[in-house]
């Protein structure tokens, strides 16, 4: 498990020190972790969301695009949600014939193409409006749940982010909710780690959130090298790795 936090003097080039300025944001650090000192231990506020992204059948075992243990984050995130006020969930939303399907376009799964907005990576059918596939994981248990963003539900432009979809353009609308709910610190936990975790983690970023992954919430799909590259992106964004043990209730 990573550190927390790691003072100034230790050597640990995964844990970068401009991690310094996020706990400083978060403001509300309230003691050392018992077993670990350097696992500095969060008290969620109203300022805090937690995003939980695509824990959706079709991305759990048995689903039409199952992540390994998808299922295994239900009852990290079940326990993390009882420790915020406020949290939102994501939903991948797609019309029958999506362009994202590799159906679509008489293309094998997981190969690409060149869509008008960038590579677009081609996947079976999943999370079509209104089936099973679609529908919450039936053990995830968050009920004061304050919003349901849904996306991807555009024909022609995918959407992995849950801020941005894929053209980096069309918004979804969750930027201007979470600012009119006054949040500033975005926790985002889910599925996948390397695709819809990390796209929505990069764009909380750029949109000005501070933003926490939180590692053992998520899992990954890993295709060719995407979970290593995905980590590597998120820290140059200055998005911090942390782990649930971190979040107090
Ligand atoms: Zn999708």
């Amino acid at each position: 498990m990573p550190p927390f936090f790691v003072p100034p003097g230790k050597t640990d080039d995964a844990r970068p020190l401009h991690r310094l300025p996020f706990l400083v944001m978060m403001g509300t650090l309230t003691r050392c972790h018992p077993l670990e000192p350097r696992l500095m231990i969060f008290r969620p506020s109203a300022e805090d969301v937690l995003l939980v992204v695509d824990v959706q059948n079709d991305f759990c075992s048995g689903g039409a695009l199952a992540v390994p243990e998808g299922e295994a984050v239900v009852p990290v995130v079940n326990a993390l949600a009882e420790r915020f006020q406020t949290v939102i969930l994501t939903q991948d939303w797609h019309p029958a014939g999506h362009v994202s399907f590799a159906s679509r376009h008489e293309r094998p799964a997981f190969s690409t193409i060149d869509l008008d907005y960038g590579t677009q990576v081609l996947w079976p059918d999943h999370c079509v409006q209104g089936t099973d596939g679609a529908s919450f994981h039936p053990a995830l248990h968050v009920p004061h749940a304050q919003a349901v963003v849904r996306k991807g539900y555009h024909p022609e432009i995918d959407s992995y982010s849950a801020f941005l979809e894929a053209d980096h353009t069309t918004p979804t609308g969750l930027t201007g909710y979470l600012r009119e709910r006054s949040v500033r610190r975005v926790f985002a936990v889910g599925l996948a780690t390397d695709f819809c975790v990390l796209w929505t983690a990069l764009d909380a970023a750029k949109a000005g959130f501070s933003v926490a992954v939180i590692e053992d919430a998520c899992r990954a799909i890993d295709l060719d090298g995407s979970l290593d590259r995905a980590w590597s992106a998120m820290r140059e964004a200055g998005v911090e790795r942390i782990e649930s043990p971190s979040i107090s209730g």
